[in-house]
């Protein structure tokens, strides 16, 4: 990924305010509400971290792949803002933030693709979702994924061999009985 120019102006990007920076107190108290601060450990990684990482961003420092990595990592689930008792909006912090991230960095083609693909056109459609699931379920009830696992071909293309394992089991009455019916619209 790469960083686009650090010294464009920045004035009028979409990005945390500076009087919700301001609330954060740096005590502390949030961090063990937050799932990727008890998982990793890492100061980077906890309310804390992120908001102290967008002072520094808010301040003219760069916007580098690891401050990108860290605001990712965040799942935006908000328990830190219930536990928080300054009244810190971390919700509306994080959502700045990736905004602001999505202005300044260039992802690779192959991401850009990929995440255009699935918030514009998978998620959103029932129809598509459900076909994606019949794909899913072909792929591991036929031979093809143990073939594709044994062939090394995951390796070759990226985080996809990462991905891979982590992708929900489907199981035909939960996927096609469940899935959409009532959650997603119909379109
Ligand atoms: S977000 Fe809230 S709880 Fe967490 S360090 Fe800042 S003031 Fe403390
Ligand atoms: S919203 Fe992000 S920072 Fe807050 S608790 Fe959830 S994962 Fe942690």
């Amino acid at each position: 990924m790469a960083a686009s120019s650090q010294n464009r102006d920045r004035e009028e990007a979409d990005r945390p305010q500076q009087a919700d920076l301001d609330r954060c107190v740096h005590c502390g108290l949030c961090l063990n509400s937050c799932p990727t601060y008890r998982e990793l450990h890492l100061e980077m990684d906890s309310p804390r971290g992120r908001i102290y990482q967008m002072v520094q961003v808010s301040n003219g420092a760069p916007i580098t792949e690891s401050y990108v990595e860290h605001i990712e990592l965040c799942l935006a689930c908000r328990g830190c803002e219930t536990a928080c008792p300054s009244g810190v909006k971390y919700g509306r912090l994080v959502e700045a933030a990736r905004a602001e991230i999505e202005q300044w960095i260039q992802r690779p083609l192959g991401m850009r693709l990929l995440r255009k693909l699935v918030f514009e056109h998978l998620l959103p459609r029932r129809g598509s979702l459900r076909l994606a699931g019949a794909a899913l379920r072909l792929y591991q009830t036929s031979r093809m994924q143990r073939w594709v696992r044994a062939s090394g071909v995951l390796k070759r293309m990226g985080r996809l061999a990462e991905i891979e394992p982590l992708a929900p089991q489907v199981e035909t009455p939960f996927f096609f009985g469940h899935m959409g019916s009532g959650v997603y619209p119909e379109r």
